[in-house]
């Protein structure tokens, strides 16, 4: 299997992969999407009774929303996590009694009227685990209302739930391939070369020629070969698909770096075919 990283930001990545099978490529996919993890909330504990601002004023501790919808909108909230420092409660040296390295407690203190948003999130100690996205609205609060959380971040995977998959649009499509067929008589060569996105296709010397196929990556190839026209029973230039090559192209949610989402799962993939193999190698001792 090789791997050709096209396109890498924060949030994105794409990929060319070589040498390979669609259900290898299916698992990583799977892997990307179930097995990548991340901090989300998962408690949610909300003040009741009044709350006092400094000039004691009195407040409702209320909203137009249910406690359940408030805390399912937080549980949506993109924590930012680095998975190398932050591991699962239950694997934690902490024995899941909540340390720095599985858990994180957010305040939120808002007293209306005003919108609530993700940004009025603050990490109780290190200001880093801020989060990023901070115009996500949560709820909005009316005169006389306020809100006074404490949110419970743990790592969690997407099996479990959706509010711990960082990876999302996650997909891939098989490699295009042109095919061309310079033994046909075409009368308006530039007409094809038209027909075909820009830089793919040249007719050079009465003869087409392929340039880049690169734009015609993450294309619909059948559309494109669909408004190619026969010449009796026969194409000039056909578009198909490469059996063992794919374009593989992922984002998160910002709470995950692409690059780290990639070689988590790759790693973990590793892992298991490496546990595999240690114990078929058992069976042949036995
Ligand atoms: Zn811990």
């Amino acid at each position: 299997m090789k791997l050709f990283v096209r396109e890498l930001t924060d949030n994105r990545c794409s990929f060319v992969v070589d040498d390979t099978r669609p259900d290898i490529v299916n698992l990583l996919r799977r892997t990307m999407v179930t097995e990548v993890p991340k901090m989300a909330i998962d408690e949610v504990e909300f003040h009741m009774g009044p709350i006092r601002d400094e000039d004691g004023n009195e407040y409702d501790s209320n909203s137009a929303l249910f406690d359940e919808m408030i805390s399912h909108r937080l549980g949506l909230v993109p924590i930012p996590t680095d998975i190398e420092h932050f591991t699962f409660r239950e694997k934690c040296e902490c024995n899941g009694a909540g340390c720095p390295h599985c858990t994180i407690i957010y305040v939120l203190n808002k007293k209306g009227p005003c919108t609530v948003y993700s940004g009025d999130l603050q990490p109780l100690g290190d200001m880093s685990l801020k989060v990023k996205e901070e115009l996500i609205p949560l709820v909005k609060l009316k005169e006389k209302q306020a809100l006074l959380i404490y949110a419970t971040a743990v790592m969690g995977n997407g099996k479990a739930h959706a509010k711990w998959q960082p990876v999302t649009v996650c997909g891939y499509m098989n490699y295009p391939k042109v095919k061309i067929n310079n033994d046909v008589q075409v009368d308006d060569p530039q007409k094809i070369v038209a027909i075909l996105p820009k830089g793919v296709l040249d007719h050079q010397k009465g003869a087409f020629v392929l340039k880049d196929i690169a734009p015609l990556e993450k294309k619909d190839a059948s559309f494109y070969d669909s408004q190619i026209p026969a010449i009796d029973g026969k194409k000039p230039v056909e578009i198909g698909y490469e059996e063992n090559k794919f374009v593989f192209s992922f984002e998160t949610d910002g709470s995950v770096k692409a690059k780290d989402a990639l070689k988590f799962a790759l790693n973990i993939l590793s892992e298991r075919f490496e546990e595999l193999r240690e114990q078929l190698s058992g069976i042949d001792e036995a």
